[in-house]
């Protein structure tokens, strides 16, 4: 057979060959933007060029501090397509976390949207490889004349384009970096993962199969979930490998513009973690939401009242998905099998608790925590999730000493404790720095969290394990109402009684204003965690 390098420009072509009149929508403040997919070819290649013009690195880490939109996708592209290395930057990071990894990925040019300048600008100083600082117009009213410090040349992104000759892409070696991506760093310091051409290609045709996300051209997909964040979830990719049509949310991620774009731009595929989705269903009471096929939900665990709250407003529950910036990140996907359709509703709505089983070409096993030996695939036995294949990562980047991460026989230790059924579908039980140790048993704290939120007075809920002298550890459950609901400790207590077992039950329950969240949205139980040290339960 013929060798051929499996790269991103494989995907780009797809949309500029074969779907020139296919649409990329993007939202702004001033409506909602069109362009084709000719156009938008047309226009990467001319950015490619002008990356050239800059007088960058063969291998330069072109980095994005961006919202969602045309011009972001624009570069996904245009940087691998010439042999650098997109590194989209989360812009809700912390400031010393953006200085370190800027300065570790070694970026030479930043890509802002003018709206994230205002963030962006103090740290320019710190930064010690950046050259170029290229200004994304996405928003005119905001800091127009923006003071910038010496030693750094500004550009215009427009300008570069319309000065640039389109370029016609070469990419030799399937194995070279195509993208990066540190982790969001909700248990620790950022981490590098660097995807490859080779990787990118094959999470893209994974997410186009049916089994999977099943993109397809005649999908308008929309990727709430950041293109900052393990790209976007493949979708963005999806998309354009697919000629489906996209999307782009912009900056405004409120539950009433999301609704409004799902209806308005009859989406049929979207994806976003539970935060979002919580605020985006009462908007869509009421209005037609019938093209939508699938709303993808994950990056942290999906109550279960959320995804059939979906199921009865809109015909269609979460369909529930699992992986990781280091799987790049697709690497499970809770699609219904045949042998389910007999099954009971309430069946059903708990089977949707479980990620489905690993994707193909994946492989995935359970270890004990202790122990480390393989456990079976039984759904009983929890231990830690190890994943291996083509999309999953094998190192950091610029860190040899991967001991902690990666197994000695090439796994990567995922640091989620999970169950698997004989059918191979992985229920994930906790985060293993999240699970309660008490008594010597372990209690996760995303089933008691997922009864909390059944309860219809109680918004969120995360709990958290605090320091007992007899029990070593047990569940205090930090809880946010409802606007304006009255609940008390004993009535939630109460409610609770007949759903868990007595090690489950929370030994106190505080009232908090909101769960603090990580930088993508994720429930932040490290910042709970400190916040109640030392708490003394009753
Ligand atoms: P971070 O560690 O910064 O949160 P990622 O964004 O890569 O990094 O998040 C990956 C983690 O998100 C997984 O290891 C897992 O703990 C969590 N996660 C992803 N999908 C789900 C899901 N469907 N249910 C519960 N947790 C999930």
């Amino acid at each position: 057979m013929q060798h051929t390098p499996l790269t991103t420009i494989l995907l780009f072509e797809r949309a500029e060959k074969y779907h020139r009149n296919k649409t990329i929508a993007t939202a702004s403040a001033h409506g909602v933007g069109r362009i084709n997919y000719a156009e938008w070819a047309h226009r990467t290649r001319r950015l490619a060029g002008a990356l050239g013009g800059l007088g960058l690195s063969d291998d330069a880490r072109v980095a994005t501090f961006a919202w969602n939109t045309q011009r972001h996708l624009e570069l996904y592209f245009a940087a691998p397509n010439t042999g650098r290395v997109l590194h989209t930057l989360n812009v809700r990071l912390f400031p010393d976390q953006l200085t370190y990894i800027v300065n570790h990925a070694e970026d030479e040019v930043i890509f802002v949207d003018r709206s994230l300048l205002g963030v962006l600008l103090p740290l320019l100083p710190t930064f010690s490889t950046v050259k170029h600082l290229v200004v994304i117009d996405d928003d005119p009213n905001s800091m127009s004349q923006p003071k910038l410090p010496g030693g750094l040349e500004v550009h215009d992104y427009e300008a570069l384009i319309d000065a640039a000759q389109p370029v016609e892409f070469f990419v030799k070696d399937e194995n070279r970096a195509a993208s990066m991506c540190y982790t969001s760093g909700t248990t620790g310091n950022p981490k590098g993962v660097v995807y490859s051409h080779r990787s990118t290609f094959l999470n893209t045709m994974s997410a186009l199969t049916a089994n999977s996300l099943g993109v397809c051209e005649s999908d308008t997909v929309m990727p709430v979930v950041p293109m900052f964040h393990a790209n976007s979830w493949g979708m963005a990719h999806a998309a354009v490998a697919a000629g489906a049509n996209l999307v782009l949310p912009g900056r405004d991620l409120s539950g009433r513009a999301l609704a409004d774009l799902i209806v308005g731009e009859r989406v049929t595929l979207t994806g976003g973690v539970p935060t979002i989705w919580s605020a985006v269903l009462p908007e869509l009471r009421d209005r037609d939401t019938r093209p939508l096929r699938a709303i993808l939900c994950g990056g942290s665990a999906v109550p279960k009242s959320l995804s059939e709250s979906y199921r009865i407003q809109t015909g269609r529950p979460l369909l529930h998905a699992w992986g990781m910036t280091e799987t790049s990140p697709l690497a499970a996907v809770c699609t219904p099998s045949v042998a389910d359709e007999a099954r009971s509703e309430e069946e059903k709505a708990d089977l949707r608790t479980t990620v489905g089983p690993i994707l193909f070409s994946l492989r995935n096993r359970i270890v004990d925590l202790e122990t480390a030996t393989e456990l079976d695939w039984d759904g009983v036995s929890s231990g830690e999730l190890q994943v291996s294949g083509p999309w999953v990562a094998s190192s950091y980047y610029g860190d040899e000493d991967n001991r902690e991460t990666i197994t000695k026989d090439g796994w990567l230790r995922t640091g989620d404790v999970a169950t698997i059924d004989q059918d191979g579908r992985i229920r994930l039980v906790d985060r293993t720095k999240d699970l309660i140790k008490s008594g010597g048993e372990w209690v996760s704290s995303v089933d008691v969290e997922n009864e909390l939120v059944a309860h219809p007075l109680i918004k969120e809920a995360a709990v958290i394990g605090v320091s007992h002298p007899k029990w070593s550890e047990r569940p205090l459950a930090c809880v946010v109402l409802e606007p304006g609901a009255t609940l008390t400790k004993a009535e939630i207590l109460e409610f609770l009684g007949s759903r868990l077992t007595k090690i489950q039950l929370p030994d106190d329950v505080v009232f908090i204003d909101e769960v603090p969240k990580t930088s993508v949205g994720k429930f932040s139980k490290k910042i709970l965690r400190e916040r109640f040290a030392g708490y003394v339960l009753p």
